[in-house]
């Protein structure tokens, strides 16, 4: 038994923590929970009920929506009553619809009665201080007579000040003007009469106010308090992060990215928007704070669109003829590819249901926090908001995880909706062992999702990858203790965490912006379960192939082994040493643990870095080029030795670079402000990044421009149109410039973007040179085995089937376009399937590579069953 408290849930229920993992006690669970639901709503639950029996046969997916609504709720109040955190939970609702007059203010007053009435031409005739005198005493007459409700942040006050008189001043005019709006026979409310006299006749009495009449001078303090609104919009720098003020850009599709061209002779050279760069602290998580209201703010935005039908973030985007649609920049608005329930779960997050809110993102989405935030925003770019910024889906979403890993037990619950949902029809809870075992092959998001639908199917896992997985968090995966805080319990720095090395290319390659420690959930849910093993730093084709995993009893092989082969630079002198590939330099930095101070390895690098390629892995490279420099100068001057081979003239610069960079934190020490390490590293050679087309073309435009913007924030150059013809080398063999040929782009008759070279040459200096050219399909097992899969000749990846399931299963070949996992394997009634990067229906990022497992592992329950 784990040390430390097991059985903190409520005793009522009658179930220990032990019990929430064993398939029978969740079935217990369920029981219980319908108990619960049709005692406090039998109405609903009758609703409910008829759903689930019908197996969601007959129903409008709206009224699936509105069922799931206001189950995901009960179960929320079912979870806060049996993990005892009610009173938590009640908190975070109270605060949520305390903070609804802040987005009323915004949507009644900030965007009807300022931003509409108010043109900046106007600015300069109001006068600021007068228009602060006279908003300061109508707050000092609110607080002594009638308004309670006050706290620290000025936006709220504000917001239940400006609301307050604009219901009084309402009422007024009901009553001195009547309106089409006042129910039949309005009488004003002695409250309000009173709360209106009082504040006419204070402003009279300082003599801030000349109107006789009580209507006209309500409706003058609307005016006055709307132009302090306006001017305090441009003129007071406190309101820079109010929500209440934010509007939605317009997009346009051709400026994504706003940069500067600094240098008239050299016109490829783009540069950061602003003069000042974002200062990033190490290898920490690189990311903005968001508060609640910012969140809120996000899911206040949402059009809840599934009340239509129209939730096209999660069913994609079609026109009137049923088509998929494409924005102009040619990206098909395919939605989430787990057609997570986003709309749903933003409407009960504004009520102030945030577990209920995880309670429907699991639902479609288990493995949640592999997702979101930084990493996916296929959603986003299907939102119904297609001329303006759409909704920060992601953010919302990893946002919300978060609010539930922080209450105490907070993790366990989410891990208990991992295993058990009631809204799930097919499956609500987790199945005995099946007798069956399965043998997959990558531990990355479609190894570690296929793996737990697979589970939860009953079946026996066993995971193998080649990458050394750190045993860590032993007591709660071998003895099963609770996470009782996971912030203070599993939580670790981004920059002193040791590489877990699970996870494959989110762990390798996706660097600090996104938080790594998602993975840890991941990773813990993933191998407390004992009918999963897992083997570390075994190769399959190596230490396994497909006759062995047959022979020790398994039924089927899942490859999950992502992509690999890497495209190269096929240029003169591409031997020259500081030379990396892009797995190679990101795996150094993050899998042997190049980064963290406490790790006896350093990976050898030198400015001017360039990074040749236009995709997320390029954008990724080229800052944490940058930002490992003076990493590598603290940890090279440390007094270790880490057996790099550096020559004397190379120690000199390094020695001169690392005391700029000693002195510029210790003068910001005594100024007292951050140490400007952006543009001292700018000015010792920095990092650019090269892409052989225009930025507009470039993957990581199309797919996720805001990286390009963090990357440029960062202090990273970006040359566009140059293509490398060739390394120089320096007399150590190492990498000292490149060759680049200038590229010309034009359009031709039919207004299409042609790409020709133009003869021209330049020479970029160069220290380091990383190459992110993108990656293949991982069919490196054929290779070394050949024959043993069918690959498709013109695009490189594994032919793909379908089952056919008719007394026996044969394999009909995957019509064009279809989203298909089976290999062409066919043995014995056994068959390999194959996800994520490695098939050509699901390649290109996490959310699809979870998706891909969701799919499969349907594909392979029926084929097994
Ligand atoms: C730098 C970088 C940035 C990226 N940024 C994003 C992003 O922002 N958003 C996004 O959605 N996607 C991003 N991606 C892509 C995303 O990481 C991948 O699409 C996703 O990880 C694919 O998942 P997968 O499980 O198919 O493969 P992988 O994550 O590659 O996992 C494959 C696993 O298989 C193991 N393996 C391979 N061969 C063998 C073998 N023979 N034997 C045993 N084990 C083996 C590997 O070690 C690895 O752990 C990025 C990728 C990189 C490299
Ligand atoms: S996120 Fe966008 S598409 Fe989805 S429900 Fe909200 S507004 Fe509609």
């Amino acid at each position: 038994m784990a040390e430390g408290i097991t059985d903190f849930l409520n005793p009522t229920y009658e179930l220990t923590f032990q019990d929430l993992f064993i398939p029978d006690k969740l079935l217990q669970l369920n029981i219980k929970f319908e108990k619960y639901f049709q005692t406090v709503n039998p109405e609903k639950f009758n609703e409910y009920f008829k759903y689930k029996t019908s197996k969601g046969n007959g129903y409008k997916e709206s009224e699936i929506s509105e069922i799931l609504i206001f189950t995901s709720k009960i179960i929320s109040d079912f979870l806060a009553e049996l993990f005892n955190i009610t009173g938590e939970l009640n908190a975070i609702k109270n605060e949520t619809l305390r903070e609804k007059i802040i987005f009323l203010f915004k949507k009644e007053f900030i965007q009807r009665l300022v931003f509409k009435k108010y043109k900046i031409e106007d600015l300069e005739k109001y006068n600021f201080n007068e228009l602060n005198d006279f908003v300061k005493e109508i707050k000092l007459v609110c607080y002594n007579n009638f308004l309670k409700d006050k706290n620290e942040d000025d936006e709220f006050n504000t917001a239940l000040i400006v609301m307050e008189i604009l219901e009084i001043a309402k009422e007024f005019r009901w009553f001195y003007e009547g309106d089409k709006f006042a129910p039949e026979g309005f009488e004003i409310s002695e409250r309000i009469k009173k709360c209106g006299k009082i504040l006419i006749e204070d402003l009279k009495k300082k003599n801030l106010l000349n109107i006789e009449d009580e209507n006209e001078a309500l409706k003058q303090i609307v005016e006055k308090l709307a132009q302090w609104s306006f001017v305090r919009y441009y003129k007071d720098d406190t309101v820079n992060n109010w929500v209440s003020y934010k509007e939605p850009h317009k997009i346009d599709f051709e400026n994504l990215v706003k940069f500067k061209r600094p240098d008239e002779e050299f016109n490829e050279l783009i540069t950061n928007y602003e003069n000042h760069y974002r200062y990033r602290e190490g290898f920490s998580l690189n990311d903005y704070q968001r508060r609640e209201k910012d969140i809120l703010s996000e899911v206040d935005y949402c059009m809840y669109c599934h009340e239509r039908e129209k939730d096209s973030c999660s069913k994609g985007f079609y026109d009137k003829l049923g088509n998929k649609v494409k924005n102009p920049i040619g990206v098909t608005l395919n939605g989430c590819p787990l057609n997570e329930k986003i709309s749903e779960s933003h409407y009960v997050r504004k009520e102030g249901y945030p577990l209920a809110s995880l309670a429907l993102i699991t639902l479609d989405n288990p493995m949640c926090p592999g997702t979101g935030h930084r990493i996916c925003n296929d959603c986003m770019k299907g939102c119904i908001f297609q001329k303006q910024e759409p909704v920060n889906i992601p953010l919302v979403e990893s946002s919300i995880l978060k609010e539930i890993l922080k209450l105490p037990y907070g993790f366990e619950i989410y891990s208990l909706l991992t295993r058990w949902n009631p809204m799930s029809i097919e499956n609500p809870e987790r199945k005995n062992f099946n007798g069956k075992k399965i043998f997959i092959v990558g531990a990355g998001p479609a190894g570690y999702t296929l793996a737990h639908y697979l589970l939860n199917e009953g079946f026996k896992i066993k995971m193998i990858d080649e990458i050394e997985i750190r045993e860590v968090f032993k007591n709660y995966i071998e003895n099963n203790k609770p996470v009782k805080n996971y912030f203070e319990e599993i939580y670790e720095d981004l920059n002193y965490r040791f590489s877990l090395g699970f996870g494959g290319a989110t762990e390798y390659g996706i660097t600090v912006r996104w938080d790594k420690n998602f993975l840890n959930v991941i990773y813990i849910n993933l191998l407390r379960n004992e009918l999963f093993e897992i083997e570390s730093g075994k190769k399959f084709g190596r230490d396994y192939t497909v006759d062995q995993i047959w022979n020790d009893g398994y039924e089927h092989i899942a490859l999950c082994v992502g992509a690999a082969k890497p495209n190269d630079v096929k240029v003169k002198n591409r031997d020259a040493k500081l030379i990396y590939g892009s797995t190679e330099f990101l795996s150094d930095l993050q899998i042997k643990d190049a980064i963290n101070p406490a790790k006896d390895y350093l990976l050898k690098v030198k400015l001017p870095g360039i990074v040749i390629g236009g995709g997320l892995t390029a954008i990724d490279c080229s800052t944490e080029l940058l930002n490992y420099y003076p990493v590598f100068l603290e940890k090279l001057f440390s007094g270790k030795d880490y057996n790099l081979n550096i020559s004397e003239e190379e120690m000199k610069i390094y020695s001169e670079h690392y005391e700029l960079i000693k002195n510029e934190k210790k003068v910001a020490e005594v100024e007292n402000r951050k140490p400007d390490l952006v543009n001292l590293l700018r000015s010792i050679g920095g990092v650019k990044l090269v892409y052989r087309k225009r930025i507009n073309d470039a993957p990581s435009y199309r797919e996720n421009h805001e990286e390009i913007i963090e990357c440029l924030e960062q202090g990273v150059d970006i040359v566009e149109l140059f293509s490398p013809v060739e390394f120089m080398k320096d007399s150590e063999d190492n990498v000292s410039a490149v060759i680049f040929e200038k590229i010309i782009v034009e359009k031709d008759e039919t207004g299409k973007l042609k790409f020709r070279n133009s003869g021209e040459f330049e020479e970029l200096h160069a220290g380091t040179v990383v190459i992110a050219a993108g990656t293949n399909c991982n069919d490196i097992y054929n290779d070394e085995h050949p024959g043993t899969f069918e690959i498709n000749e013109k695009t490189g990846y594994f032919e793909l089937y379908n089952p056919s399931i008719n007394g026996n299963i044969t394999l009909q070949k995957n019509e064009l376009g279809r989203k298909a996992v089976f290999t062409s394997y066919n043995k014995d009634g056994k068959f390999i399937t194959v996800y994520g990067d490695s098939n050509s229906t699901f390649y290109g990022s996490v959310v699809k590579a979870m998706a891909s497992a969701k799919f499969g592992a349907e594909q392979i329950t029926k084929i097994l069953s």
